[in-house]
């Protein structure tokens, strides 16, 4: 298992520490705690198709794209949908096509290639002007934080931003960060 995680679709390779394949959100906490207690990495993984080494590496590959595949709401009304990271692009625009909607950014490996990894990679493809990346598709991510939290990034108000920036905790940090990085005119300038 360790010699065939050590690469994906890139040139690189690395023997990882071990592969996990959770199957529960608990799962993942219980290795999120297990990483930060023995000072090693975890490196989610969902198709593995990236081209510049990123799901290989020495720490704990984490394949969470056996058992989070599902599709689990769809707003027509809306046009949004609530997906775990080990769906397939091309099998969640099957499921769209009789409602009559299409989720754009297309990459190559699209018949392989999962959102998880198409978040982690901003992905697009050749008709990006058109239909844009993943990010401008992309509403909302709920996460786990490498403390085994979990948080919901999305579209904020003003108010609420201040707000995240009094959490004490891993949250709020992130948040302060982001507020300290863009008090400079100049770095919000570029
Ligand atoms: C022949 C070929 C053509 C390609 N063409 C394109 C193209 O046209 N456009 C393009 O954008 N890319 C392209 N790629 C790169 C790649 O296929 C895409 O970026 C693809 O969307 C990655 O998806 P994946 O499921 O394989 O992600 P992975 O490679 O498994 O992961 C990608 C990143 O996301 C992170 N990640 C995955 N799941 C999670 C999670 N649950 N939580 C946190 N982080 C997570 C991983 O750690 C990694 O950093 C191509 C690759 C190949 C081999």
């Amino acid at each position: 298992m360790r010699i065939l995680y050590a690469t994906d679709a890139s040139a690189y390779r690395e023997m990882p520490l071990a592969v996990c394949i959770p199957k529960t959100k608990d799962d993942l906490k219980t290795l999120i705690q297990f990483a930060a207690a023995n000072h090693t990495s975890l490196i989610p993984r969902t198709a593995g198709t990236s081209l510049a080494g990123q799901v290989v590496g020495n720490g704990i590959v984490v394949d969470v794209s056996k058992h989070f595949n599902k599709i689990l709401e769809l707003n027509e009304k809306e046009n949004w949908v609530i997906v775990e990271p080990g769906v397939v692009r091309d099998e969640l625009n099957l499921f769209l096509k009789p409602h009559h909607l299409f989720y754009g950014p297309e990459t190559s490996t699209a018949n392989r290639a999962m959102i998880g990894g198409m978040i982690g990679n901003n992905s697009c493809g050749s008709n990006s002007i058109l239909y844009k990346s993943t990010r401008e598709h992309l509403l909302e991510v709920t996460a786990l934080l490498s403390d085994g939290t979990e948080v919901v990034f999305g579209d904020i108000t003003t108010e609420q931003f201040h707000v995240k920036c009094e959490l004490p905790t891993l949250e709020g940090n992130i948040y302060r960060h982001i507020r300290q990085l863009l008090s400079s005119p100049a770095v919000r300038d570029e």
